[in-house]
């Protein structure tokens, strides 16, 4: 028996094909103009290998047109055009991709461009908002030019067509708006702009509009004195680039000033405020990447919430393909914005989504390990902004320590920081250690809602005298941390609520306390009968120096800790 050939169903394979691999139709216009990029690569290349004089790069463009009366848009370029036989074999053919087979032929070339085809799927997410497309192209050494047609479902024509110069005209008819479905939006200047910026800013060549501009009309000295003089504006058309082209990250960093990354990243991530750190890495090897990085210097207002979605921009060769990549950071450094340029990832068909992650946990191992040693730099020598850092994001630090059940705890150990009975700044554990007395075997610390109400506690008049420095605990989940953390270098952490404060007492005054406690025996007994159930027990202590009582934890869990256990049982 002979063999047959599948055959798809064409129209049911298109609709399904495009149906489910994008989610997002906004990247339509990703998708073409990635395309122009590539053919102007591809003439770029093809002319420089065989010596002829073409266009310089300046000369070539991309364009977007947009026209509200025929609800066209058509993006057009001066790349290498294609053949009426490459018509049909890469708009006619689902999945051939013309881009990777020049990338398979033209080894070099795949080095010296940064060609993005590859799954030969990309131009069809058109029909996600175009009922109707024409592709007019004509091919670098050919005077015949053709085009391409097709409503999509119903198959395609390629007939003789006609243009004045090299390259490629994709006209997309839009499709007709619904009740729930509106496609108008891609005729608006301001959305094209917007999806430009988004998805395209740094593809290499430039992405030309002509919009619609207004200026202030001439006026005379005279008409200008006059006192009801209003100026009157006019509107005219230009062209505007309105790509970026080249990656701020992309530069040479000594060539790069503050003010630049600054204004960069305040754009790009919303922010009014200067970062307090930029962060920028370019790492060649086994797996090369470009990231970009920032400690924004104020908690974004939805930090602490739901809201919040953490994440690095996540770039291919400098077209975007996600806003969030949350797999880029741990939740601890769920803080850091910024980006992730690589020529290594693996996409998934709609370049929506990675193929796999392999690449990207290597790199975002990398880029955490990067963090951290720059903050902790920045805690050796930029104290200042070290601890405005840990002001804004101390207490995400502080829930990595705790989460799951301390894993991280190692890591991050040294970040944390807390104010302190001696100084009004914050602490390290380190600095705490190293200024611990001879004779004290434990961090103190103190639970309480404020540093000023923990001032006062009755409890922490011995550790003054003692000149035992004890470390403020304001948040909820400071003490949680320290139960997690249990020590640090091999000093443990201790209450100062708790029962047993592990202070050394010699033979005589054990004994002197002894005989007070039996001396006061009485008048213990009697509070005790009169708090009854309130307390499990009233002892004579040993730690007051000016108040008269305290309260004291028993063993396990400060009162302050019971508080937050029970708020949340609530
Ligand atoms: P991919 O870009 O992944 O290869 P596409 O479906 O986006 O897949 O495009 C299919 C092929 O069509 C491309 O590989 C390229 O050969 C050809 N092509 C598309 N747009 C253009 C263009 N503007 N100029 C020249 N060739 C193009
Ligand atoms: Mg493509």
């Amino acid at each position: 028996m002979s063999k047959k050939q599948f055959k798809a169903e064409s129209k049911r394979m298109l609709d399904l094909m495009i149906n489910s691999i994008y989610t997002n139709r906004e990247i339509f216009l990703r998708e073409i103009i990635s395309n122009a990029s590539d053919a102007i690569d591809k003439r770029y290349y093809e002319e420089a290998k065989s010596g002829k004089t073409g266009l310089s790069r300046e000369n070539f463009e991309i364009r977007i047109e947009p026209n509200k009366d025929d609800r066209t848009l058509t993006i057009s370029d001066n790349g290498i055009g294609m053949s009426a036989e490459e018509l049909e074999e890469n708009l006619g053919i689902i999945a051939k991709s013309g881009s990777l087979g020049f990338k398979t032929e033209n080894e070099e070339a795949a080095k010296d461009t940064d060609i993005i085809g590859q799954f030969g799927v990309g131009f069809y997410s058109a029909f996600m908002v175009a009922k109707h497309i024409e592709v007019t192209s004509r091919k670098l050494g050919e005077e015949q030019a053709h085009v391409w047609i097709s409503d999509g479902a119903d198959g395609y024509s390629v007939e003789d067509g006609s243009r004045d110069e090299v390259g490629t005209t994709v006209q997309l008819t839009l499709r007709d708006d619904t009740e729930d479905d509106k496609y108008d939006e891609f005729l608006e200047e301001y959305r094209l702009r917007s999806l430009v910026t988004k998805y395209s800013d740094y593809i290499r060549y430039p992405i030309v509009m002509n919009v619609e501009k207004s200026k202030m009309k001439e006026a005379s000295e005279e008409e200008k004195a006059k006192e009801d003089y209003q100026p009157e504006y006019e509107t005219y058309r230009e062209d505007e680039r309105l790509n970026s082209m080249v990656p701020i990250w992309k530069k040479k960093k000594s060539e790069i000033t503050a003010e630049e990354y600054n204004e960069f990243y305040k754009s790009k991530f919303f922010d009014w405020n200067d970062p307090l750190k930029v962060i920028h890495t370019n790492v060649e090897g086994v797996i090369s990447y470009d990231a970009l990085l920032f400690i924004p210097s104020q908690v974004p207002f939805n930090y602490y919430t739901k809201d919040f979605k953490k994440g690095l921009q996540l770039y291919s060769s400098g077209v975007m393909i996600m806003d969030h990549c949350e797999d880029l950071l741990p939740d601890y450094f769920s803080f850091v914005k910024g980006l992730v340029d690589s020529p290594d990832l693996s996409l998934n068909i709609s370049r929506e989504m990675l193929q796999q992650d392999r690449q990207l946990k290597a790199i975002a191992q990398r880029l955490e390990k990067k963090i951290s040693s720059t903050l902790l730099e920045m805690q050796e020598k930029d104290r200042e902004s070290y601890d405005k850092m840990f002001e804004a994001f101390g207490m995400q630090l502080k829930y990595g320590v705790y989460d799951q059940y301390g894993v991280h705890k190692d890591k991050l150990k040294d970040f944390i920081e807390f104010y302190s009975s001696t100084t009004d700044e914050l602490a390290t554990f380190k600095e705490y250690v190293s200024r611990m007395r001879d004779d004290q075997k434990y961090i103190y610390y103190a639970t309480g809602e404020s540093k000023e109400k923990i001032a006062k506690m009755p409890q922490m008049d011995l550790f003054k005298e003692k000149g035992y420095e004890v470390l403020y605990c304001t948040d909820e989940i400071d003490e949680f941390a320290l139960k997690i953390l249990q020590n640090y270098d091999d000093k443990e952490f201790k209450s100062i609520s708790d029962k047993d404060l592990g202070f050394e007492m010699s033979d005589e005054e054990k004994k002197a306390q002894e005989e007070k406690q039996e001396e006061a025996k009485d008048v213990l007994t009697a509070v005790k009968e009169a708090l009854g159930d309130k307390v499990a027990s009233v002892i004579l202590s040993t730690r007051l120096k000016d108040h008269p009582v305290c309260f004291a934890s028993g063993d396990g869990l400060s009162l302050e800790m019971e508080k937050v256990l029970k708020a949340q049982a609530e």
